[in-house]
């Protein structure tokens, strides 16, 4: 057996990670701690102005692509070579945590900044990435992929404002929004950092997760088509009730994906009509959202919930349809990077495990074009895209250094394989 000599590598200045979230966090702040820093407004433009300084005093010379998104690159000694990129968003929800999104970018920031402490330049230059508008359309991580929708009505704001007046405010161009996309062999792998947002790590008391991938996502419109008629007078034998038809179908979901296995499955929307207090309800219409790593899985877990959906149309008889809404395919994580993460993390003495995300992240859009990789650290109760948000001082620290020495140990392996 042989053991590794532990690795003398550089270790992220805490303080100053730390201040930097407290900084950031001061933009658009809410009296309870959280953050409102919505795609475009005016605090998400100062919050992207405040972290384009912070580069530039970091070494890196910052540009601005057409999709709106802010791109600090850090020089390699072979700077000739594909990128390697890190990156998050700075934009929140309505009511959000400090540390979605922002904690990525800043904790990139950081990795710049303790090579540029240190004079240190990896062979590859390094970019950290702030992606535009994660939380509703993704444009930015999809211009970079070369996914953007042609139709800039479908990024219309929701007061009304157009993608072409957003982007001009940040700095984009919508009319030049395809030369945002990147080639995949301007960069040679992306990993991005995040807070884990669910509550796998904490209840496993684990410090890092090493992200398998980004769950494939179905959503579908259930129709149950019954028989609305009088409450009283219509006798229980000769009822074709369609919410009851599609209360079993809630209930089979919930059977089929309650089962081994890391799958997902929610019925979240229900409308009855004609929803009235004295009429048998004639018809049902009702969503649903179903996740897994693997769209072979996912795909079998439909065939079993489609042999349950036509037993429950015989037995009550009604028609129940199943209308397709979404399909997103899954992003698979690279597993020599899940390697790198893993060894990065043991380098460090961190415990670690594998999952998936299961939220969407502008990592699954960069797999489109480079090798992908992620890095969870812990949210307290699981809580995220709330005020309450919270991952520990000791946590983000980790989170950062695994970021370091993953994207030093990547340095190496894209020098020896290219
Ligand atoms: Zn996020």
């Amino acid at each position: 057996m042989t053991t590794t000599p532990r690795m003398s590598l550089p270790l992220v200045n805490c303080d100053r990670l730390l201040q930097s979230i407290d900084d950031l966090a001061n933009v658009g702040r809410l009296p309870q701690g959280g953050v409102r820093r919505i795609a475009y407004s005016p605090e998400d433009c100062q919050a992207r102005q405040w972290v384009q300084n912070q580069m530039t005093q970091a070494g890196m010379t910052v540009r601005i692509d057409p999709a709106g998104n802010v791109i600090g690159r850090y020089p390699g000694q072979q700077d000739h070579l594909p990128v390697l990129a890190t990156g998050s968003h700075l934009d929140t929800v309505p009511c959000g945590g400090r540390y979605d999104g922002a904690f990525g970018v800043l904790a990139g920031l950081e990795v710049v900044r303790s090579l540029h402490d240190r004079n240190l330049h990896l062979r590859h230059p390094l970019e950290v990435i702030v992606f535009t508008d994660e939380e509703s359309s993704m444009i930015g991580s999809k211009g970079i992929s070369g996914r953007v929708f042609p139709d800039p009505d479908y990024y219309r704001r929701p007061d009304g404002e157009s993608i072409q007046d957003c982007l001009a405010r940040v700095g984009g161009n919508w009319d030049q929004i395809h030369l945002a996309q990147r080639q995949p062999h301007e960069i040679a792998a992306f990993l991005e950092l995040h807070v884990e947002q669910g509550p796998i790590l904490e209840s496993m008391g684990k410090a890092i997760g090493v992200i398998e991938g980004i769950v494939g996502q179905r959503r579908y419109q259930i129709s149950v088509e019954g028989q609305e008629n009088h409450a009283g007078t219509t006798p229980m034998y000769m009822r074709c009730d369609a919410l009851v038809a599609a209360s079993r179908v809630v209930l089979a979901v919930h059977e089929v994906a309650n089962t081994p296995g890391q799958q997902v499955a929610t019925v979240g929307q229900i409308q009855v009509f004609p929803n009235a207090v004295n009429v048998v309800p004639g018809r049902v219409e009702m969503s649903l959202d179903i996740r897994d790593l693997s769209s072979l899985h996912i795909d079998r877990l439909l065939e079993q919930l489609d042999l349950h959906v036509q037993e429950i149309a015989i037995a009550t008889n009604t028609k129940i349809r199943f209308e397709r809404r979404l399909r997103n395919e899954p992003a698979l994580a690279e597993p020599h990077l899940q390697e790198i993460i893993a060894t990065a993390s043991q380098a460090l003495d961190l415990s670690y495990t594998y999952l998936p995300s299961r939220a969407s992240h502008d990592a699954q859009e960069l797999a489109v074009i480079t090798d992908m990789g992620m890095i969870f650290v812990p949210s307290e109760n699981g809580l995220s895209h709330s005020e309450f948000e919270y991952t520990s001082p000791e946590e983000c620290v980790q989170g950062a250094n695994v970021l370091l020495h993953s994207l030093i140990q990547c340095d190496r392996y894209y020098s020896d394989t290219h």
